[in-house]
């Protein structure tokens, strides 16, 4: 399979880049790692005449404990994710989602923006981006802007990104103090996708759940986080019935992906398993 013709361009800053962006409009595809973009190109699902490489700029490639926030460049690796000593000790649940990312070879090519801005419906990041409440950093020609993961996975490879931005950073709130989490997927056989993934984080206080955060992946059209399966934690305690039941309620109200690999049905029976097992772990990491 090969890509239609289309020019090639190292951009050797980020400005550099933003600028050929800003030229070239909705005819220019910046190119991070590649995992995800050559194959599209090479398809045909994606023609770009121009393509804009920012897989050599060091200077989006960075994990810097800033106190509260763990901030993360947009050329970080799944590997620089996966092996950061700042992310195992104070945003954990990133590392576990980049650690299960396809193989040794997407890991080291594959980037954290080039994952965002690509949104595919079954990418781990995107749930252990909502469970965490982080926020995505992006440039553009209309200047600067923080947007939230809650609103920026919107549907089908679809975010609230605009074509002539870039992703520079993703900004992860450091894990409360004696909270615990997981990210658990199963994974479809051939790519290591997320067939369905769960990421959970809670915290307890005297027994009982005083926080909790769960989100999907793989199941529908974007990431999201479930608010029924949160309300039915919220204020018990974690003990296995209370955490089955409230599982059993993932995904519903949700418009289901189904492949030939996995039905609707199958992927929302997925998703009720490993929302148990996923909030059951997170509990007996944390510590209150
Ligand atoms: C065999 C295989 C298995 C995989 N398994 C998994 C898996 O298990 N889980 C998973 O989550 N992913 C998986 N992936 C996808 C992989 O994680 C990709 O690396 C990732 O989706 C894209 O990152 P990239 O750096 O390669 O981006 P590219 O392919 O270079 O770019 C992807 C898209 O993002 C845009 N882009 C890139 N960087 C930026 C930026 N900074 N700002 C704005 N736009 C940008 C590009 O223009 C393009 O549209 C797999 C891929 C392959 C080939």
């Amino acid at each position: 399979m090969i890509p239609a013709k289309f020019d090639y361009v190292r951009a050797s800053s980020v400005d550099e880049a933003l600028n050929l962006l800003r030229e070239f409009g909705d005819d220019a595809k910046v190119l991070a790692g590649g995992h995800s973009l050559l194959p599209s190109m090479k398809l045909r699902l994606s023609t770009p005449a121009k393509v804009i490489d920012i897989g050599k700029l060091d200077e989006l490639k960075y994990i810097k404990d800033e106190g509260d926030v763990i901030a993360i460049g947009a050329g970080s690796t799944h590997r620089d994710i996966a092996t950061s000593s700042e992310l195992s000790s104070k945003a954990p649940l990133l590392q576990e989602a980049a650690a299960a990312i396809g193989d040794v070879q997407v890991r080291n090519m594959g980037t954290i923006g080039g994952s965002l801005a690509h949104a595919d419906p079954a990418a781990d990041y995107p749930a252990a981006l909502l469970a965490a409440e982080a926020e995505i950093v992006v440039k553009g020609s209309g200047g600067q802007r923080t947007i939230s993961a809650l609103d920026f996975f919107l549907g089908l490879y679809l975010t609230a990104l605009q074509p002539d931005e870039l992703i520079l950073e993703v900004r992860v709130p450091v894990q409360p103090d004696g909270a615990g989490s997981a990210y658990l997927k199963f994974p479809h056989p051939a790519s290591r996708f997320a067939v369905v993934g769960c990421a959970a984080m809670v915290h307890k206080s005297g027994g009982v759940c005083d926080l909790v955060r769960v989100a999907f992946t793989g199941v529908a059209d974007h990431a999201f986080r479930d608010s029924n399966v949160e309300s039915a934690l919220n204020g018990k305690a974690l003990d296995e019935s209370t955490v089955s039941a409230a599982a059993d309620l993932a995904a519903q109200g949700v418009d289901l992906m189904g492949d030939a690999f996995a039905s609707e049905d199958y992927r929302q029976h997925l998703a009720k398993v490993y929302a148990k097992r996923a909030i059951l772990e997170a509990a007996e990491r944390a510590s209150g």
